[in-house]
């Protein structure tokens, strides 16, 4: 490993895995949502172009052999991306990034906001396993929490809200699951690559994150340290009136059942999202 990169010490494998690990969907023709275990990857990118696309997130630790497989496939042997963008910098959206870089030389973009986390200067807080949910938030002193080294390979996304490399793409500061979440959006045909802002699955629920139930949820509860701040990011993208999002877990939504759900949990978030109990709340500021 190059000595300016550096996974965090408690970096491991996490050995939980969904149905749908492995199976991958054109949700338009140029974004493919790939999930790896229990979180998504996002490819943006005519297959046909095997040198203009862009990885979106990094997977889970030990899955650079599996993104790298599945980049294969679609874009052909050799594909290599422009870059690779972050929407925050947790252990399971980093997880295969420093491979990933040593194999591509590709930069990496995040929020200035999340830089801390990616350069070795601030581990995020400890995982809630007191808030109130499932078995996946038991467990989730287990999973890592401390800072990624990546060094000079990430830089700061533009601050205009442009996306190198990605004209027609905004990015959209959506803090509250960690302090430099951003989505991505694009105008033209309403898509939006949410991050962990709001997901399509109860992630704390180890039955349902396995068998990949549909049902739109705020971000996962363990490690969200912010609920007005993540409230009003779901405001921000609910007002972008996406046609189409992939989130960073659960499987993609788009038409009604997105505007739906969506409203329903701007309407209903301190029912829906916000837990009744757990270190990170406090249920007066609301
Ligand atoms: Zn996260
Ligand atoms: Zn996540």
């Amino acid at each position: 490993m190059a000595d300016d990169m550096q996974y965090s010490e408690d970096h491991h494998f996490i050995p939980v895995t969904s149905i749908m690990s492995g199976i991958g969907q054109a949700v338009t023709s140029d974004i493919y949502c790939y999930p790896i275990q229990v979180v998504n990857v996002c490819f943006i990118g005519d297959p046909d172009n095997s040198e203009q696309w862009t990885l979106v997130d990094a997977g889970m630790p030990r899955s650079a052999d599996d993104i790298l497989k599945e980049v294969e496939k679609r874009f052909g042997p050799n594909a290599r991306p422009n870059e690779i963008l972050l929407t925050h910098g947790h252990f399971d959206h980093v997880g295969a990034i420093i491979d990933l870089i040593e194999h591509w030389d590709v930069p990496v973009y995040a929020h200035e906001k999340e830089l801390p986390f990616l350069t070795g200067k601030k581990s995020y807080p400890e995982p809630d396993p007191t808030v109130e949910g499932g078995m996946v938030a038991k467990m989730s002193p287990y999973f890592p929490n401390e800072a990624i080294q990546l060094g000079d390979h990430v830089k700061p996304l533009p601050a205009d809200g442009t996306v190198p490399n990605l004209p027609e793409w905004k990015w959209i500061h959506t803090p509250g699951h960690s302090p430099g979440h951003v989505s991505f959006f694009r105008e033209r045909d309403r898509a939006l690559i949410v991050g962990d802002a709001f997901v399509t699955v109860k992630q704390e629920y180890l039955y349902k994150v396995l068998v990949q139930e549909q049902e739109i949820s705020g971000p996962p509860r363990y490690l969200t340290t912010d609920w007005k701040e993540a409230w009003e990011s779901v405001k921000k993208l609910a007002a972008l009136k996406p046609a189409v999002a992939v989130t960073g877990h659960g499987i993609p939504m788009a038409g009604d059942v997105l505007t739906d759900s969506l409203a329903n949990l701007v309407n209903h978030f301190q029912e829906i999202a916000v837990p009744d109990f757990g270190r990170y709340v406090d249920r007066r500021e609301h």
